[in-house]
Order: C-alpha cells, then sequence, then structure tokens
C-alpha cells in the first residue's frame, strides 16, 4: 500500500535519539524477574510477578505518573492532562510471560509507552486529555489457565469461575490473590468506565514474520483474528499391514492426513486466513497395524469472520467427502470459537497517519494471536500498531528478539500518534 509521506518524515522533536536504547535496555532490566533463574519465566503473583511490577511502578513513578495496583494486580500509571481528571487514553500490554519466555513479548507495550512519557514529562508536555498505561497482570494464562485476567477485570468481563481454578502446587487462583493483598470480592470496581476512557492502544511485538519479510518495522493491525477449533476423532478398520490389501483399507490416519492436505489448500493463498493441525495421535498405532482410529485437531483462524466461517464450511464438507469415499466414521467437537475483534477504523487511521509521519510505508496485518486489546473492545475502540520480531519472526521463545533501531521507530509512531491524538468518534 503507498504511504502518504509528510514533508517532515524525522522524528516527533519530543523523542530523544536514545529512546530505543533505553526500551531494550528496560527490557533487558524487567527480564531478571523471573521465577526460573537461566530463563524468563513469570507467571501470575509470583515473587517474580511481584518484582516486576514493582520495577514499572518504580519507572512510571519517575516518569512523572501517578500509580496505582489495581484489585486484579494490574499496575496503572497515569499521566494528567492539561486538567485533571480528563478522559484518558489507554495504552499498555501485559506483563506477564510464558515459560521459557522472550523478553518483548507484553512487555515492550508496557514499557515503550513509559519511555515516552518520561520524555513529555522532561519537557513538562501535557495533552488535553490524560494517558494512562497499563501493565495487565495476566494475560498468557500459564498459571491457571485461564487468559486475559487482567485486562478483563478492567473491561468487567472477568469470570469468577476462574477464581477457583488451581495452579500446580494446588493453591486456588482465589487463594493466591488473597496471600498478595487482593480481594476477588472487590474485582468488580477494577472496570473502568466506559465514558471515561477514550479509546486502547496497544504496542505489541508481531510474534510473525510478515513484517520482517517486508522490511517494515512497523504495521498497523487491522482486526485480531477470530479462530475455530475442532478434535476430530476417526474410525476406520485396524488390519494387519501384511494382509489386508491397499484398496481394501479403511486406513483412519490416511483419512486424517488427506483431510489435513485437505485444510492446508483450502486456507493457503488468502492472506490474514490460517488453518493449522497442530496435533496428530493414532491411538495405539503399531508399525504393522492399519491404524483403525485418528485423532487430530483444526485451528482454523481469519481476521475477517466470514472469510473463517466460509473455510470452516469447506473444510467441514470437505471431511464428510473424505470419509465417505474411505469409508471411515467420524465425529467432529467443536472446541472454540470465537468472533475476530476489528481494530476501529478511527484509530487505524490514526496509527496509519503516525507511521507514515516517521517516513515509514503504512501497512496493515491482522493479529493472528490473541492480545489484551480483545478484552477492552468491550469497554473501548481498540487498535494495535505492530513491531517487527526479528529472528523469523519466532515469539514465545527466548530467542525472540528485536532491534533498538526499531524500538526507536515503534515509539516515535506512538508519540506522534499521541500528539497528534484526537478522539474522532
Ligand atoms: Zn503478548
Amino acid at each position: 500500500m503507498a504511504a502518504t509521506l509528510s514533508a517532515t518524515p524525522a522524528a516527533p522533536a519530543s523523542l530523544a535519539a536514545d529512546t530505543g536504547a533505553r526500551i531494550m535496555a528496560w527490557a533487558d532490566t524487567l527480564a531478571a524477574h523471573t521465577e526460573q533463574p537461566g530463563m524468563l519465566t513469570r507467571t501470575y503473583l509470583t515473587d517474580a510477578h511481584h518484582g516486576a511490577a514493582a520495577q514499572l511502578t518504580e519507572w512510571m513513578q519517575a516518569a512523572g505518573m501517578t500509580v496505582r495496583r489495581d484489585v486484579a494486580g494490574n499496575v496503572i500509571g497515569r499521566y494528567e492532562g492539561t486538567e485533571p481528571g480528563a478522559p484518558a487514553l489507554l495504552t499498555g500490554s501485559h506483563f506477564d510471560t510464558v515459560r521459557d519466555a522472550g523478553r518483548y513479548d507484553g512487555n515492550l507495550g508496557v514499557i515503550l509507552p513509559i519511555a515516552c512519557v518520561a520524555e513529555w514529562n522532561r519537557q513538562g508536555r501535557r495533552f488535553p486529555f490524560a494517558l494512562e498505561v497499563v501493565g495487565f497482570a495476566e494475560e498468557e494464562g500459564v498459571r491457571f489457565k485461564a487468559t486475559l485476567l487482567g485486562s478483563r477485570a478492567i473491561a468487567g468481563t472477568f469470570d469468577t469461575n476462574v477464581l477457583d481454578n488451581v495452579d500446580d502446587s494446588g493453591q486456588t487462583m482465589r487463594e493466591v490473590m488473597r496471600a498478595a493483598g487482593f480481594d476477588a470480592a472487590q474485582l468488580p470496581g477494577a472496570q473502568h468506565d466506559r465514558g471515561k476512557v477514550l479509546g486502547f492502544i496497544e504496542v505489541h511485538i508481531e510474534q510473525g514474520p510478515v513484517l520482517l519479510n517486508e522490511g517494515l518495522p512497523v504495521g498497523v493491525v487491522t482486526a485480531i483474528s477470530g479462530a475455530t477449533r475442532y478434535i476430530v476423532e476417526l474410525e476406520g478398520l485396524a488390519g494387519h499391514a501384511g494382509t489386508v490389501p491397499m484398496d481394501m483399507r479403511r486406513d483412519a490416519a490416511m483419512a486424517g492426513a488427506e483431510i489435513g492436505l485437505y485444510i492446508e489448500k483450502r486456507c493457503g493463498g488468502k492472506p490474514g486466513l490460517v488453518g493449522t493441525v497442530g496435533q496428530f495421535n493414532v491411538p495405539n498405532g503399531a508399525t504393522n497395524v492399519v491404524p483403525g482410529r485418528a485423532v487430530f485437531s483444526i485451528d482454523i483462524r481469519a481476521g475477517v469472520d466470514a472469510e473463517r466461517e466460509a473455510a470452516v464450511n469447506d473444510v467441514l464438507a470437505g471431511i464428510e467427502r473424505i470419509c465417505a469415499r474411505r469409508n471411515v466414521r467420524v465425529q467432529l467437537r467443536k472446541t472454540h470459537e470465537a468472533a475476530s475483534v476489528p481494530c476501529a477504523p478511527w484509530l487505524q487511521a490514526q496509527w496509519a497517519a503516525a507511521v507514515a509521519r516517521q517516513g515509514v510505508p503504512v501497512r496493515h496485518l491482522p493479529s493472528g494471536a490473541g492480545h489484551d486489546a480483545m478484552a477492552i473492545a468491550a469497554i473501548a475502540d481498540v487498535a494495535m500498531l505492530f513491531v517487527r520480531c526479528g529472528n523469523g519472526g519466532i515469539s514465545h521463545h527466548p530467542t525472540e528478539t528485536m532491534t533498538a533501531e526499531d524500538a526507536q521507530t515503534a515509539a516515535a509512531v506512538f508519540a506522534d500518534f499521541v500528539e497528534h491524538f484526537q478522539r474522532t468518534q
């Protein structure tokens, strides 16, 4: 897509040239808060998690923000506007991690805005609105098998059933919260009032290779993809691998393999649509047995719901056809279905303008992964900026990486966005 280049493509004057380097150094400092020495693992309300919260609080306060922790453990820094108490533009991301994680997933979207606020604070610059930077306490769902805890608390959509979920040591979430000084009964109070939120923007590492392959430092997210998941069980007829002729077999694994290849073909060649068979089991399979059973998963995602639904329908029809021809019985169980969350066009337009003003071509792309913005969409219009992920786009892995130069560009885009921000809807 052609970019509208500004006459003055330089970074906002407000941003120091070493902001990117500072963001990278902060990511390193934050990564030291880990449960497992030698790797980064920081799950909900562990000592490492509290340590990271304390570090974020310190940076936020030094940047001129008033900081509070809400009952879900979110760290919320508020940079007042020209009029105290004004509605806020919300930004942020999560500071929990997966096990043996990369250091930028989530964390980047918390520290990058703090670095920008620090610059504005140094210059005594305020905006006609407040800016709130949120470190969401939990997004990944590692400790209690429930995701988006922090952002759901703020959105008022926290499912209190998950308070009884237990961690590996058998403690419930409710007990762990109480021990940390958080009373789960107060969770409804964490909800932000829709009328006081102007919008939510999230900066996040892409966690994929698209920007890297196209040589672009940042991209504007169009939507967080919806997803449909199935578990498929096929039943054919087991038989002796030596004695049953090929044309007389009812091989469940080969039916599954053909279905997998059909999914790959159907979801291929269409940007934003992806289909994956991530688990494939041949129960009690043996070298010398024709497989009588196969069990596998299907995960289909797209930024546009109609495209996902069309693909799912074609895949279901394909399964029927393949199984009928192969005389294999099929049982389908839908395990998950979530609609896509579109990024608000007016916020996307302001991201795009900020990107173009840095002299960077504007690339729009959907997010195949879930993010806190998904939950916040319940109380505000949301939009996201992706930052190029190095090393082939690998994420949820210690080799996840990005450059200080891209951190600088992303910070410049973020600062420019805020400095030009206007609520137009
Ligand atoms: Zn993340």
